[in-house]
């Protein structure tokens, strides 16, 4: 197989709201493997969990107006706008036609690791692309599934750019962080004041959601 020219970032979420969590995992995955570009793609309608009540759109320009100072890194709207449930295989195999040379490299976070069995066509998920995760506390490896904890020791490679390959898995360097959206929305029904957890406070304080 020839190597892929070039390599794309992708970091699917809720971001219901974006934390910094976040950002600084989409810069570690942009600096650790030396990307151009990462993509940051809200979904639209999540088939893990109850659709969110703020809207899709709003949910993607928060993301947007969080990234707007950042190098590299780019808010894709593409499951705001489809239609019907949004499965992370469709995503990539969509973005992989747009960039047949190009490399997707995918990031999640520890805790959608360990549930990864739950995921629409899960194996052939880790066949489309270098899978990268962020380790996220509360989810330690020795809970892995036996299948999961298999795929990760047959498939893992070190966390750096030489490394890159579809089929591959890499542990990111980060080190565990609190964050949670689940916390920000929290705090911000209790009026509290969340403008060191993300970087669209002020906006979000502005819009009223999220407060009961
Ligand atoms: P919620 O608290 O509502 O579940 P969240 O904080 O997990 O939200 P998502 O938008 O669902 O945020 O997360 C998008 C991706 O980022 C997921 O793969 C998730 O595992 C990962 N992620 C989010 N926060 C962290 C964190 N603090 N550490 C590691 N991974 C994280």
């Amino acid at each position: 197989m020839t190597p892929p020219q070039t390599a794309t970032g992708v970091f699917g979420g809720t971001f219901d709201p974006i934390h910094n969590g976040h950002l600084i995992l989409a810069r570690a995955l942009r600096d650790t493997f030396a990307l151009p570009e990462v993509r940051l793609i809200p979904t639209g309608l999540p088939p893990h969990r109850a659709a969110p009540p703020v809207s899709p759109q709003q949910r993607f320009e928060w993301v947007n107006a969080a990234i707007a100072q950042e190098p590299g890194l780019t808010a894709d709207d593409r499951e705001v706008r489809r239609e019907g449930y949004c499965y992370t295989v469709d995503t990539l195999a969509e973005l992989q036609s747009e960039q047949p040379d190009t490399l997707l490299v995918w990031l999640v976070g520890g805790d959608s690791f360990h549930h990864l069995e739950s995921w629409h066509r899960w194996r052939d998920l880790l066949d489309c692309g270098h899978m990268v995760i962020a380790a996220r506390p509360g989810y330690d490896w020795t809970t892995l599934s036996e299948e999961l904890a298999r795929e990760l020791h047959n498939r893992a490679v070190p966390a750096q750019p030489a490394a890159l390959g579809k089929g591959r898995i890499s542990i990111l360097p980060t080190p565990l962080m609190p964050f949670s959206s689940t916390e920000l929305r929290d705090k911000l029904a209790h009026g509290e004041d969340v403008s060191g957890l993300t970087p669209v406070a002020e906006a979000i304080r502005q819009s009223g959601l999220y407060l009961t």
